[in-house]
C-alpha cells in the first residue's frame, strides 16, 4: 500500500462568514505546497492576517476564488497593493468565476495602483483548471444561488523514498544511477540488473483538500471532494437555523457533515461561521454526531497535513 509520510502546511486565514467579528477575519484559506502557495478566497483583512501567519510575499502563489460576493474578495486589491510594497517580483494567478477579471481591473485601476508584479486573472468553469508538477487544481460548482465554484487541490503522488545503504549493500556506485533508481526505473550494473523496487519504497500518495464555501449540501461537491484528506465547508448555522441557511444558499454544521462522510473525506473543517455564534460549540456538536472527525477552523491556526 502506499504510505503518506510527507506533509502540508494549510493555514486558515479567515474563518467567519458575511461579516468579520472579534474573532473572525473574512473567508481566506492558504496551503502551503512543494508547487507554492495556494489561496482560496481573499476576504478583506486578508493582507494582515497573511504577514501574521508569516507565508511569505514571494512564493509562486494562485489564489482561487470561489465567488463573487464582497467577503470573499475585496481582500484582494490590498493584498496586491501591500505584495507589491513588499518588493513582489513573481508573477501571480488569479482564478475565479466570470466577473473576477473586471473586478481585479476596476479595484486597481480606480485607485491608480501599477502592480511591480505581473497578475494573470483567469475566468474558469467547473473541470480542471490548472496542473503544475506538484498538483493538479480541480473545480465543481456548488449550489449558492450565484455562480459559485468549489476547489480540490490533488497533489500528485510522490516516487518512494530511496534508501542508500540498501543500494550501497547492493554495490550500486553512487552518481547516475542512484538518480535513475529515484526515479523508479531499473538499471544495469555490471551484468545485473537491479529493479528499483529494491531500493526504492512504495510510492507516497499525494493529498487532497477540497475547499466547499459558500454552498449548500451538494452531489458535485459530494463528488468533487471525493476521499480528501481534508474537507473546508461551509458550517454556516447550526440546525436550528436550518431555514436560514437554505433561505441564503449556506449549509448547517449538520450538513457539511454528511457531504464529509458521503464523500469519505478523512478529516472536516467547518467555516465561514456566522457572526451569531460566538462559541461553536454546538456546530461542532452537531457535526461530530455524524462525521466525528470534524473541527471548528480558527482564524490564524495551522495544521500539517501528513
Ligand atoms: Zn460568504
Ligand atoms: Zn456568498
Amino acid at each position: 500500500m502506499a504510505e503518506k509520510d510527507h506533509k502540508m502546511k494549510a493555514t486558515f486565514l479567515g474563518t467567519g462568514g458575511s461579516v468579520p467579528t472579534k474573532k473572525r477575519n473574512l473567508p481566506s484559506f492558504a496551503v502551503r505546497t512543494d508547487g507554492g502557495l495556494v489561496m482560496f478566497d481573499c476576504g478583506e483583512g486578508t493582507q494582515r492576517q497573511f504577514l501574521i501567519a508569516k507565508l511569505g510575499f514571494n512564493r509562486p502563489m494562485r489564489i482561487l476564488v470561489s465567488h463573487m460576493h464582497a467577503d470573499h474578495i475585496l481582500g484582494i486589491p490590498g493584498l496586491l497593493h501591500s505584495m507589491s510594497f513588499m518588493g513582489r517580483k513573481r508573477e501571480l494567478e488569479i482564478y475565479g468565476p466570470p466577473g473576477i477579471r473586471e473586478f481585479v481591473q476596476c479595484t486597481t485601476e480606480t485607485v491608480k495602483f501599477t502592480s511591480m508584479f505581473p497578475v494573470r486573472t483567469f475566468e474558469v468553469r467547473a473541470g480542471t483548471i490548472a496542473r503544475t508538477d506538484a498538483y493538479t487544481l480541480e473545480a465543481a460548482w456548488a449550489d449558492h444561488g450565484v455562480p459559485c465554484l468549489a476547489y480540490a487541490l490533488v497533489e500528485h503522488d510522490k516516487p518512494g523514498r530511496f534508501h542508500p545503504a540498501k543500494a550501497r549493500k547492493l554495490s550500486i556506485p553512487k552518481g547516475p544511477l542512484w538518480k535513475t533508481l529515484q526515479t523508479g526505473k531499473s538499471v544495469m550494473v555490471g551484468r545485473r540488473r537491479i529493479d528499483a523496487s529494491k531500493v526504492v519504497g512504495p510510492p507516497r500518495k499525494g493529498l487532497k483538500i477540497t475547499y466547499a464555501v459558500d454552498t449548500r449540501p451538494c452531489d458535485r461537491v459530494v463528488l468533487l471532494a471525493r476521499g480528501s484528506d481534508l474537507i473546508i465547508h461551509d458550517g454556516t448555522f447550526a440546525s436550528d437555523a436550518s431555514e436560514r441557511a437554505r433561505e441564503y444558499g449556506h449549509s448547517t454544521a449538520a450538513e457539511a457533515a454528511k457531504v464529509a462522510k458521503r464523500s469519505h473525506s478523512k478529516n472536516l473543517a467547518l467555516t465561514h461561521l456566522s457572526a451569531i455564534y460566538d462559541d461553536p460549540k454546538q456546530l461542532l456538536l452537531e457535526a461530530k454526531r455524524i462525521f466525528p472527525r470534524t473541527f471548528v477552523a480558527e482564524d490564524l491556526k495551522s495544521l500539517e497535513l501528513s
